[in-house]
């Protein structure tokens, strides 16, 4: 993985489910729990976080030049699917 020290010292940016949907097979580098956020940087440095690890270490993400991708409202939209099946 190389990146130009720009690409390291740019402020990055924050979205909201601007690329692929992450799927169940993602998981956390952190922890390995299912992840919902992707950070990426430069043409191939990516990483992908729960929402716990995203959250903590989303500032330091994007003061290191990330573009984080925040899929956590697909969580709340899983939940929310799930007590309508509950419901019914
Ligand atoms: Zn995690």
């Amino acid at each position: 993985m190389t990146t130009t020290p720009n690409e390291r010292t740019k402020p990055g940016t924050l979205t909201k489910a601007q690329t692929t949907p992450l799927m169940i097979k993602d998981r956390c580098d952190k922890c390995g729990a299912q992840a919902w956020m992707r950070a990426t940087r430069g043409a191939n440095e990516t990483l992908v976080f729960c929402g716990h690890d995203g959250a903590k270490n989303l500032t330091a993400l994007l003061a290191q030049g990330f573009t984080v991708d925040d899929q956590r409202q697909r969580l709340h939209n899983v939940v929310n699917e799930a007590k309508g099946v509950l419901v019914k």
